[in-house]
């Protein structure tokens, strides 16, 4: 029985703060007193506790690596006589492999993530081979976001076991990079002084809000528009997006600001509520920020967005640079070649998707 098992028993609940210590005191021991005649996992455990994740997402990989995770194979051994097979595809055993690995739901997961991982020539599937593999060919940073999976498609393989609830490989990918991105940034806050500076990229909204992006795109020559707007949650993940042409519009403002009042529209329709508005058109959020709108050419729509606002509690309209509204300004294109109003719920269209990525893989 190894220390692990012993804290756990003792305690009767997993301590994952000792037992990372103890993975990681043993581990660092023997990698630093072995030579390179010993341990042929050496460079993964290196990799792996050098890695840049947060340290539970260390020991999940690690647990994993050790096949010490309690997966129905596993508990089979401890006298388990419940079902063995996965819970997604319910037809493979779930062993460790299959749920990082062969399992779709993991390789729909790697496959929108874009890691090239390393195909094992092995004869027979081991997972620590696998990880090895990973180790010696992937850089840090993709090395890091396949612990990242590792960890995200071990907790989307709990909440369907406890509660029947379970992401989709595209949500699994997005909020794994997300709060990778928060990790990271938040580690960089910590070394150097925080210096508040506008975002180059997209932010997330702060707890328990959500965030609409919204953009116009017009046509001067025709007199024409469309607009666009994103709504996610504070992990990145989305929640519902739209394009939709305008057919008359007198100026670029007008069109932002029909694009911000549609916006609103549809988050009181998705029952959503601490909302913050972000647009990089500096002129409209100033408008709706004015207390006297009634000489402005477009006092009625933004009669309607004072209305709104209240309504879905909105708790800010801010201005962004384009670099931060890439999503938004891409649907407002869209929306500008197209003659049919668009909606989409939960699931992303196709055409934002490397966009989305881009956000969240470029936090501030
Ligand atoms: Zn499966």
């Amino acid at each position: 029985m190894t220390s692990t098992d012993g804290c756990l028993k003792k305690k009767g609940q997993y301590s994952v703060k000792s037992a990372y210590w103890i993975a990681r005191e043993q581990v660092m021991g023997n990698f630093l007193t072995s030579t390179s005649s010993g341990n042929p996992y050496q460079p993964l455990w290196k990799k792996l506790w050098k890695s840049r994740v947060p340290g539970k997402v260390q020991i999940c990989a690690w647990r994993a690596i050790n096949n010490i995770l309690p997966t129905r194979q596993q508990l089979v051994h401890k006298g388990y006589l419940g079902p063995t097979n996965c819970l997604f595809c319910t037809e493979a055993l779930e062993t460790t492999g299959h749920v990082f690995c062969h399992c779709p739901t993991a390789k729909e997961t790697f496959a929108a993530s874009s890691i090239t991982l390393q195909v094992s020539s092995l004869p027979s599937f081991v997972f620590k081979e696998w990880m090895l593999d990973q180790a010696l060919h992937l850089s840090s940073d993709q090395f890091e976001k396949v612990l990242m999976h590792i960890w995200a498609l071990w907790k989307n393989r709990n909440s369907k076991l406890w509660s029947n609830t379970a992401q989709s490989a595209q949500a699994i990918m997005l909020s794994s990079f997300t709060w990778h991105g928060n990790y990271l940034s938040a580690q960089k806050v910590q070394l150097q002084d925080s210096v508040v500076k506008p975002n180059k990229h997209w932010a997330p909204p702060s707890q328990n809000r959500v965030k609409i992006n919204v953009d116009g795109a017009f046509l001067p020559s025709q007199n024409i528009g469309g607009m666009g707007g994103v709504i996610r949650r504070e992990d990145g993940s989305f929640v519902a997006c739209f394009a939709k042409p305008v057919n008359f519009s007198s100026s670029p403002k007008q069109v932002e600001l029909l694009a911000i009042k549609f916006g609103i529209d549809l988050l009181q329709q998705l029952n959503l509520q601490y909302v913050l508005v972000e647009s990089d058109c500096q002129v409209a959020i100033k408008e709706v920020y004015s207390d006297d709108f009634d000489l402005s050419e477009d006092a009625n729509i933004l009669e309607d967005i004072q209305q709104g606002k209240n309504v879905v509690q909105a708790v800010g309209f801010i201005f962004a640079p384009r670099t931060a509204n890439t999503v938004a300004h891409k649907l407002a294109v869209v929306a500008l070649e197209s003659n049919t109003d668009k909606v989409w719920i939960d699931q992303a269209p196709v055409h934002i998707l490397d966009a989305l990525y881009f956000d969240c893989n470029h936090l501030p």
